[in-house]
């Protein structure tokens, strides 16, 4: 059989190991498992949401409401744009993906950044599109101006912040790159850990309301992370209603299930919940910080739900990662990003507690 010859050159992407798969292979009591590695929110799904979700479980044999209608107005309310305004997929991902299939051709180009978010380059590679990197492994201003005049890219991808690496341009710093943009080039930017970054710094907060000013900038945001969402699988993309109504075309019908729908409306109003989840995020990832420091780990200054530790020449990231594995511990080995670096979702306490006592003893004194 001859498939699609855009295929040769993708990969699998790799997604976070599974729970299931550590007790599978180590006979590790699934209790005593730490699963850090996919930004999913530690302390789970507001309790708000999980009481709807049972709610709503009578409903399983009625299709979700198309439109989307309830969902798209608690969006357009939150952020002051118009429904017409919004698209929702299923997780940002399926957003990504209606994107580059309804913009690229075969041998158009993308620009991103040296090591950012695996899936832009396999929604790109599967319309068979080229990829085009900025030279650094974090955002540059300098340098993303430069490689699009060089290159005029279809879609540039900016990853605000960016994962797997935690970094992120200020908002000025991201209005600088658009400015620069023509209207025939569309940015995506990705906003997947906004709430972290925003929490952070006032500097970096970026909203819809700021991308809309401009006719070829799309806002993405999700609720896999910092609503506790990871498992529902719902995201959107926000831009002006003429790119939001030829992606839409793209869209398969009832894509969003009625339960991811009533979860998400819901995590909307669940404003505690998200409060609760950025204090303990930020009271907890000063621990990573100060444990770095002290074993003379370099890291990555984080506005995202995770650290990224740079082991330099002096530890291996595969060997850490497996060894911690077989402690129960999973956290995302980077090697397949070409970096010599492990990733870690800031966990609760004790699951940071974790995570210190089982990488510990692999470390040199
Ligand atoms: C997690 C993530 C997404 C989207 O996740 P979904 O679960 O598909 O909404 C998008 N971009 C980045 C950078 C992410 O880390």
């Amino acid at each position: 059989m001859k498939f699609n010859e855009t295929l040769n050159d993708i990969t699998l992407y790799e997604a976070g190991k599974p729970i299931e798969l550590v007790v599978r292979e180590f006979g590790i009591d699934p209790s005593k498992v730490v699963k850090l590695a996919s930004n999913e929110n530690p302390l789970g799904t507001a309790p708000s949401v999980t009481k709807i979700l049972s709610e709503n479980a009578t409903k399983a044999h009625l299709y979700p409401d198309d439109s989307m209608h309830e969902l798209k107005e608690s969006l357009a309310k939150k952020y002051s744009v118009n429904p017409k305004e919004i698209i929702i997929g299923a997780g940002s991902d399926q957003v990504l993906e209606f994107i580059s299939r309804s913009l690229l051709s075969q041998n158009d180009t993308v620009l991103m950044s040296k090591v950012t978010f695996a899936m832009y380059e396999v929604y790109a590679k599967q319309v068979g599109a080229k990829i085009v990197r900025t030279p650094s492994f974090i955002h540059k201003v300098d340098e993303f101006i430069t490689y699009y005049k060089e290159h005029k890219p279809k879609i540039v991808y900016l990853c605000i912040p960016n994962n797997p690496i935690g970094d992120c341009l200020t908002k000025k710093e991201v209005f600088e790159i658009i400015d620069t943009i023509d209207s025939d080039t569309l940015v995506v930017v990705d906003c997947a850990y906004m709430e972290y970054a925003s929490y952070k710094s006032n500097d970096y907060l970026i909203t819809p309301k700021d991308t809309l000013k401009y006719d070829n900038v799309i806002y993405l945001g999700t609720f896999s992370k910092a609503y506790g969402l990871g498992g529902m699988r719902v995201g959107y993309g926000i831009a002006r209603s003429e790119i939001i109504e030829q992606i839409a075309k793209m869209r398969p019908p009832f894509n969003i299930s009625s339960l991811s729908l009533a979860a998400a409306i819901e995590a909307l109003k669940a404003d505690e919940f998200l409060k609760d989840s950025l204090k303990l995020h930020s009271e907890q990832i000063v621990r990573y910080e100060e444990f770095a420091k002290i074993n003379g780990i370099e890291y990555i200054d984080s506005y995202t739900n995770f650290i990224t530790y740079m082991l330099d020449d002096i530890y291996n990231s595969s060997i850490i990662a497996d060894a911690l594995l077989k402690q129960g511990v999973i956290i995302r080995n980077l090697a397949s990003y070409g970096l010599n670096a492990i990733r870690i979702t800031i966990g609760t306490a004790k699951q940071n507690d974790r995570f210190f006592e089982a990488i510990q003893p692999l470390l040199k004194r």
